[in-house]
């Protein structure tokens, strides 16, 4: 049960959007708000790209895009979609055969453009291939690739001209009966990207998925995503995300979740407090951390554990933690259970009995909530 009754402050009230499918991920409504990354092997490596997206699915991706820039690209996607755990999206610029051919291969939901793709006729080939194979599409407006009548109407990317773009887009697929998407609009800028996507949800029902593209490297581009989509998510806005990061997508899905665990959004794995440590620690708590946090790697049962130098913050923290514990002296520290102080440790033995000790709440964890699901 929520208990943001009694803490008003932490309470995020959604927006009300319309649910789509993305295969068998609700996407929009009630539904959570999933965390997607893109593979950036050439799709046309079946080994190489379902690799990547089975680490992607491992780290909890929902959802996994891959572009498909070419017939080599669709046909893989036919291996991949089929062994896929998660559904896939696939990435079209441009070429109205390919989304058809992506349809036809089991894509979950093409990355389309609408507007972009040519004639009338290309667009309800387009939208004839999703219907027929349960696809839903994703507008994905881009500040970088505004259409050039936009750009001299408005001088220069902004909100404005991206809205305008998304809801051209809209009109499309709403003329031709088509309702299951959602629509993004993307900029490398956090002000316009936030200013564009608080128009969007004001403009649309569509599901609205997140993100700030081309964000830079994964210290920057964390920063830039966690600041843009973070204000956008506390006011309610954001169906699903994408983080972009100039690196490993696995970390695109860690920080995804990183964003939306730490506004209670979403809850996986083990949430670490720990503190940055100073000359009063009462052991190694940056090494210690580093270490828990790849021993705790496969632990998917949200739960909390403080892990904290020194008294001054330790017992506080730990009051709020499912386990904890706090450096002390003489080469010992405390063990927290339940926000209760539990029993003293001495440091060298620390990580292998947290460990244990987080494996044995997960599973009681687990069991409780499967208790509670045999009742419901
Ligand atoms: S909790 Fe203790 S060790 Fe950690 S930063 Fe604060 S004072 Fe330093």
């Amino acid at each position: 049960m929520s208990v943001n009754h009694i803490r008003p402050w932490r309470t995020i009230e959604r927006r009300k959007s319309r649910q789509i499918m993305v295969g068998n991920v609700p996407v929009g409504g009630d539904a959570p708000i999933s965390v997607q990354t893109m593979t950036n092997t050439d799709s046309s490596d079946v080994k190489a790209t379902l690799a990547q997206v089975l680490a992607a699915a491992e780290a909890g991706a929902d959802i996994v895009r891959i572009s498909a820039p070419d017939v080599a690209a669709t046909q893989a996607l036919r291996e991949i979609c089929k062994e896929s755990p998660v559904p896939i999206v696939a990435d079209i610029h441009f070429h109205y055969k390919r989304a058809i051919e992506a349809a036809e291969a089991g894509a979950a939901c093409l990355r389309i453009n609408p507007g972009n793709i040519g004639d009338d006729s290309r667009v309800k080939e387009v939208i004839k291939a999703a219907k027929d194979h349960g696809c839903s599409i994703r507008i994905g407006v881009n500040a970088g690739s505004l259409e050039k009548h936009l750009l001299d109407k408005y001088g220069e990317p902004c909100p404005d001209a991206m809205i305008e773009s998304g809801l051209d887009h809209i009109k499309i697929l709403q003329d031709n009966d088509f309702h299951e998407f959602k629509i993004s609009v993307k900029a490398s800028d956090v002000f316009m990207a936030s200013a564009a996507y608080q128009m969007l949800a004001d403009a649309t029902d569509a599901p609205i998925h997140l993100g700030i593209t081309e964000a830079g490297g994964f210290v920057s581009g964390t920063i830039k995503s966690a600041i843009g989509m973070g204000q956008l998510l506390c006011m309610g806005i954001g169906d699903t995300l994408r983080v972009s990061l100039s690196a490993d997508p696995v970390e695109e899905v860690k920080v995804g979740f990183e964003i939306l665990k730490s506004l209670g959004l979403r809850h996986r794995g083990v949430n670490i407090i720990s503190c940055p440590s100073c000359a009063r620690q009462g052991f190694d708590v940056i090494k210690t951390v580093e270490t828990l946090e790849k021993r705790l790697e496969h632990i998917k049962t949200p739960m909390s554990l403080s892990i904290i130098g020194c008294v001054v913050n330790g017992p506080g923290e730990a009051l709020m933690t499912d386990v904890g514990f706090t450096g002390g002296g003489a080469g010992s520290g405390m063990v927290y259970l339940a926000g209760k102080q539990s029993h003293k440790l001495s440091n060298d033995q620390m990580v292998d009995h947290i460990v244990e000790q987080v494996e044995a709440k997960a599973a009681q964890l687990e069991a409780a909530r499967a208790a509670e699901t045999d009742r419901a």
